[in-house]
């Protein structure tokens, strides 16, 4: 769904006051309020989607705490110009009205979005064939009114139709899976590779898993939680660390005579304050990585890091990031639970229902440790 067909020149569809809906919306750093608004405006190019399911993302709750943000420069000028932020953008939805000029998306269409990302279509980038490099994307939960709400408007070329088979909650669980398709597609795996993937969250046990598919040989996972490592086997590691009770770069050594691990999955680190590992894990990551093998940052850091180039020259080691999940990765990713070679529904184990459910939804998120939950809590919006 690449291109788009110049909404800046044809005038917008004035919304109809009288259609109003529920949307949680931020007005200031810690001010979430659910409230009744207008429903939003369909464009030419555009669809109106009813939100079926939608799950809280790490990044919703940093909205939320004035965490670092990779959009908090947009949102707090929108904050400033008095205009409210509607967060959410993993979801599951329904089209219910599309626009002028829509060619790819019928009312019925059950849709996803590939990331919160949507690509522009007209920035060099873009014109270049490098949409997932846009230079001037819209963010679902920024410039574009996000999930947690009753509706939503999206223009067509953000979305990917997901056919039968995976269930409402599972499609609302795609978009991170399709960042570990990407992941793993950008890791470039051989066949008999041994791959270590640190941290087994949603994130760590869908690339663990794609990374299977893709056909990793020796694959280990890490985690601090016996209840995380039980899935990770379940979902085919063949070796499962507990890093609380044993040293993972001293066993993946041991794993692998001495060499190291061909590619590495960073999914661990992140806020202390969070139950996350800071940079620790990543420090383990290019401590097992082998020689002129692969480090793969999953997991969202923050702050500023420090680096050994000297260490990652002399070993050849290389610290990757890969690009922004496209909407080909998501409906690879849905056709890897459709055809039951991924699963995902045994992590979606909080799903509450109703809007109102959201602050409920957010101490989950923030406490996933104690909830003992690896995948995001869900809300059933409608
Ligand atoms: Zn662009």
């Amino acid at each position: 769904m690449v291109g788009r067909p110049n909404p800046g020149k044809v005038p917008v569809i004035p919304s109809v006051e009288e259609r109003r809906m529920k949307a949680w919306r931020l007005h200031d750093r810690g001010d979430f309020r659910l409230e009744e608004v207008a429903l939003p405006e369909i464009r030419p190019g555009w669809v109106l989607v009813k939100v079926k399911v939608v799950q809280v993302a790490v990044v919703d709750r940093g909205y939320l705490e004035g965490m670092p943000h990779p959009h908090q420069a947009r949102i707090a000028r929108m904050l400033a110009e008095g205009k409210p932020v509607q967060v959410g953008h993993e979801y599951c939805g329904e089209v219910v009205e599309i626009g002028p000029g829509v060619a790819t998306l019928n009312v019925g269409d059950r849709v996803t979005s590939a990331g919160g990302q949507i690509h522009c279509g007209t920035c060099s980038n873009c014109l270049a064939g490098r949409e997932s490099q846009c230079v001037s994307p819209l963010h679902i939960g920024v410039e574009i009114p996000g999930a947690f709400a009753e509706y939503m408007s999206i223009p067509e070329w953000g979305m990917v139709t997901v056919p039968d088979g995976p269930t409402d909650n599972e499609v609302a669980a795609l978009q991170p899976l399709g960042i570990c398709v990407s992941d793993v597609r950008s890791a470039s795996i051989k066949m008999g590779d041994t791959v270590a993937v640190l941290g087994q969250g949603a994130m760590g046990l869908g690339c663990l898993q794609v990374a299977k598919l893709a056909g990793a040989g020796l694959l280990v996972a890490a985690d601090v939680r016996p209840e995380a490592l039980d899935l990770s086997l379940d979902f085919g590691a063949n070796a499962a660390l507990n890093s609380a009770e044993t040293d993972p770069v001293g066993e993946v050594r041991r794993l692998t005579e001495g060499l190291g691990a061909d590619v590495v999955f960073e999914a661990a680190g992140g806020r202390k304050q969070d139950g996350l590992a800071g940079f620790q894990t990543l420090q383990q990551a290019l401590q097992m990585v082998r020689r002129g093998g692969k480090v793969f940052q999953v997991a969202n850091l923050e702050g500023l890091l420090e680096l050994d180039p000297v260490f990652l020259c002399s070993r050849s080691i290389k610290y990757l990031f890969p690009d922004p999940v496209t909407a080909e990765n998501l409906s690879y990713a849905a056709f890897l639970v459709a055809s039951k070679r991924i699963k995902v529904s045994p992590q979606i184990t909080h799903v509450l229902h109703g809007l109102d459910k959201l602050p409920e939804a957010m101490e989950i998120t923030v406490n996933k440790a104690k909830f003992r939950t690896s995948n995001p809590p869900q809300i059933v919006v409608g």
